[in-house]
């Protein structure tokens, strides 16, 4: 008989739940700074990868709402079908300019940005090597272009190398996550652009969350790592984590961006994004920029976080970056330090399999500069209370 599509969802739910692995939408009805409400429960949220705390910007608000007066709300077509306006060609080259690329290409989503470059790089004869940990959408994007997809032991420079010399004919994209998302960790760039150099293969850095928070002016992990855009010609960002805005962006040559134009899919058959929203984004690029103490700021809570942690004796992974994870393993032991931790008034999600690999289950901290010392203070004593 013909298996029902939606009693097998309903199943695979129910598995999920027995191995305390369902994930609960919850509707945030406030944001009040570092605070917001859920279920009615005001919580210190160390969940956002808002770190320079730009979402709430008073000058990115105002910026929104005086670009929504002048071009409206909606793009209204793809970009290539008359929705692209000045607002985006401006933010692209603000982009470019500021990661020191020729030329760069909004996307609507990270996830699409990711898919985009990737299939229209690639084809079924190809390779793509991958570090482990790159995120979902990286994976999604070399399963999505049909070619070979060989991932190597995280941050494994010679892992990596094996893998790139198992197939020496074929085309290859290098792909890593500048900062890793759930880890906080940073690849080895300056390595993996001499390995790709070496073997002819193209690097391509997914910097979503070294955007804003890595580099002298916040130019991110590439940018703090010396790396020009012939040493990885493919840098995709996203403008949603430390910019406070929404969307993505691809940068690198004309002749990269041309193509992408072309042969993106993810870029083609999409409505572009609202210009408002590229007027508010080139607002959040000056302040990342120009405002160098949100970054020594944010420096300044890790190092207090991982101090405090240390002298409380809780596991943490070890990151220089505002995302911390704290080590627990088992997912229903996270899920119920989350649960805890909540009732003590902090907003720290359990990250369960498959997000993370199976037996690494973990709280994922993510410091703001809208997060006080203190708030880091009580965050960690409940932390040591929770957790014994
Ligand atoms: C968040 C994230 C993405 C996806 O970006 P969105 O704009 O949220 O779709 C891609 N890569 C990494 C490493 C991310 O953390």
């Amino acid at each position: 008989m013909r298996p029902d599509l939606l009693a097998r969802l309903a199943d695979v739910q129910a598995e999920r739940a027995r191995a305390s692995l369902l994930r609960r939408l919850r509707n945030v009805e406030l944001v009040d700074g570092a605070t917001i409400v859920v279920d009615g429960r005001r919580l210190l949220d160390f969940a956002s990868n808002d770190y320079l705390g730009l979402a709430q910007h008073p000058a990115l608000r105002e910026a929104l709402a005086r670009a929504a007066a002048r071009w409206g709300v909606g793009a209204g077509a793809a970009h290539l079908l008359g929705g692209h306006r000045s607002e985006h060609a401006d933010l692209e080259d603000a982009l470019a300019r500021w990661t020191g690329r020729e030329r760069a290409l909004l996307f609507s989503t990270g996830y699409m940005a990711n898919l985009g470059v990737v299939t229209a790089l690639l084809g079924a004869d190809d390779l793509c090597v991958e570090d482990k940990l790159d995120h979902a959408s990286l994976l999604d994007a070399a399963q999505l272009a049909g070619c070979a997809l060989k991932r190597y032991v995280h941050g494994d420079v010679a892992s990596a190398a094996r893998q790139l010399r198992a197939k020496p004919d074929a085309a290859a994209l290098l792909a890593t996550d500048g900062v890793f998302s759930m880890d906080g960790d940073v690849a080895p760039l300056r390595e993996l652009a001499r390995l790709a150099h070496a073997e002819r293969a193209t690097l391509m850095v997914d910097d979503a969350h070294g955007l804003g928070v890595l580099g002298a002016d916040g130019a991110g992990s590439v940018a703090e790592a010396g790396l020009t855009q012939d040493d990885v010609p493919v840098l995709m960002g996203t403008l949603g984590k430390a910019l406070g805005v929404a969307g993505a962006f691809v940068a690198g040559s004309a002749a990269l961006v041309d193509g992408l134009v072309q042969s993106a899919r993810t870029f083609v058959y999409t409505t572009a994004l609202p210009p408002a929203l590229a007027a508010a984004t080139r607002v959040a690029i000056d302040v990342a920029r120009h405002e160098g103490w949100r970054r020594d700021r944010l420096q300044r809570l890790v190092a207090h976080f991982r101090a405090g942690a240390a002298a409380r004796g809780i596991g943490v992974l070890d990151s220089r970056t505002p995302i911390q994870p704290v080590v627990v393993g088992d997912s229903a032991a996270a899920l119920a330090l989350s649960q805890r931790l909540g009732d003590a008034g902090f907003f720290v999600p359990a990250i369960r399999p498959p997000t993370v690999p199976k037996g690494h289950a973990r709280l994922r901290v993510a410091l703001s500069v809208r997060h006080a010392e203190s708030d880091v203070e009580r965050l960690l004593d409940a932390l040591a209370g929770a957790s014994r």
